[in-house]
């Protein structure tokens, strides 16, 4: 044993000569009866029996050590009886192991996700989609407006999503289904659903500036942040990984020109091709010059700019009621399933509006050229004090985003016009449901009563004197 810890073969002999060699006698009635040999062990209080002891231990400690990593090694018989009466467990879902550079088999045997080894397959991102889908089912059962949808997605799944996107490469496979998750949730409210979109999912993931909801686009999420490590290695940081990196595939070679061999790993050509990609929007020197690595000004990056939208400040207007704004959101966008639209697509008999059944329900006849949802705003326009002749919603926005109303009354008016499309947009509702329609007062004074108390309660600080007077005579 000590031969193998490393002592010099001198002082091994010295002291198996120690071991070797005493000998005992027996004491019977006050006189010694011969001598015997001892097979091992010290004499009698020899001071190197405690070196000798703690060499042992050494050796002791680390059996266990070397075992630990046998293939065979498992949960002690003693440890499980100590787990079993006190209850204590190691948590698996806290646990994880990552392994790297060990062989298939072994880590199949662990059962952990591997990097730079295999590519990641499409299966093993399963339970992503199923943590989605049991999400979406916990919420299905409660009926949440379309709003609370648009938070709970990009809140809860998409964040969900953004965790494994930066570790790894999600097979298109898995981002699509991603997708179909969230599409289903936003439209029906469930984990599946065939149910056509009133817009595309890809408008939806545009930012609000540019009409969409501000859903993430997963593909390009998912490039920005492992752009990341594409980033890292161009900008030459100093950690083990980037050495390994440098000293295995890149080899003094230019990193930006460098292309992958077919036989390098799958999760290193796909690093290779996120470079690719990012070549397509930066060049070397401004990709080089990024100080600090954020995925989300990437992401900007590679989503480009898009045609600005005018309706930005009265759909997502913050003294809009939560609820009103999606609604309005389809509004503007002319994308409500009116029954002119459903008489085109061939689900409806008749295109006649069904608030006044004169005229074809159109948009721009439900906002605001209706006559009965022209009254409402007509009464609308008293209240407030609006001057504006014209009638149509879009017409109604830029009036009021060009007048030379202060802040928070342009922001007083939006909220009013969001709330009458919403409200319009109810009785129409009901007169298709229900077969009866709210009167004209009835949707104004529910228009007036929720503004005012939506007001309210989330006023802005910075409202001067007079605006707040005026806001509360109305
Ligand atoms: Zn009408």
């Amino acid at each position: 044993m000590m031969n193998q810890l490393g002592f010099p073969g001198d002082f091994v002999d010295l002291v198996m000569e120690c071991v070797t060699t005493p000998k005992f006698s027996l004491m019977l009635n006050g006189t010694m009866h011969g001598f015997f040999k001892s097979t091992r062990g010290l004499r009698q209080g020899d001071p190197i029996s405690p070196l000798l002891f703690v060499l042992c231990m050494e050796y002791l400690s680390r059996i266990p050590h070397k075992m630990s990593e046998h293939h065979l090694f498992q949960f002690h018989p003693r440890c499980q009886a100590f787990s079993d009466s006190t209850g204590l467990l190691a948590n698996k879902h806290k646990s994880a192991i990552y392994c790297c550079g060990m062989p298939e088999r072994d880590c199949a045997r662990i059962g952990c996700l591997y990097v730079l080894i295999k590519r990641v397959t499409a299966a093993q991102c399963d339970v992503l989609v199923d943590r989605m889908i049991s999400r979406t089912k916990i919420w299905s059962s409660r009926n949440l407006s379309y709003t609370a949808r648009v938070h709970l997605i990009n809140s809860v799944l998409l964040s969900l999503h953004m965790y494994w996107a930066q570790i790894f490469i999600l097979p298109k496979q898995v981002l699509q289904n991603v997708n179909k998750v969230c599409r289903a949730f936003l439209w029906s409210g469930q984990a599946y659903s065939n149910k056509p979109s009133n817009i595309s999912w890809d408008r939806s993931c545009c930012d609000k500036k540019y009409g969409g909801l501000g859903f993430r686009d997963v593909f390009k999420w998912n490039i920005a942040s492992m752009g990341k490590y594409v980033w890292a290695i161009a900008s030459k940081q100093d950690n083990v990984w980037i050495k390994w990196i440098n000293a295995v595939y890149v080899k003094d070679g230019d990193w930006w020109t460098y292309q992958p061999k077919a036989s390098a790993s799958w999760y290193w050509k796909r690093i290779c091709a996120t470079k690719e990609m990012l070549k397509l929007v930066y060049t070397q020197a401004e990709f080089v010059a990024i100080t600090h690595y954020s995925v989300k000004g990437v992401y900007e990056k590679i989503i480009g700019v898009k045609p600005l939208i005018h309706w930005e400040c009265m759909v997502w207007n913050r003294l809009n009621i939560p609820k009103h704004r999606f609604i309005c959101w389809l509004a503007v966008q002319e994308r409500l399933q009116t029954t002119a639209k459903l008489a085109r697509i061939g689900i409806s008999n008749s295109a006649t509006c069904l608030l006044c059944g004169q005229y074809d329900e159109e948009h721009s006849h439900l906002f605001f050229n209706c006559p009965y949802s022209s009254r409402c705003i007509m009464a609308l326009k008293v209240w407030l004090n609006l001057s504006a002749l014209s009638c149509t919603l879009l017409q109604l926005l830029r009036v009021t985003s060009h007048s030379r109303l202060t802040k928070f009354r342009k922001q007083v008016v939006y909220a009013a016009l969001a709330a009458a499309v919403y409200f319009i947009w109810h009785s129409r509702n009901s007169s298709f449901w229900n077969s009866s329609v709210p009167t004209m007062q009835h949707v104004v004074s529910k228009i007036k009563q929720s503004v005012k108390e939506r007001i309210l309660y989330v006023m802005p600080k910075k409202v001067s004197r007079k605006d707040s007077l005026w806001f509360m005579s109305l």
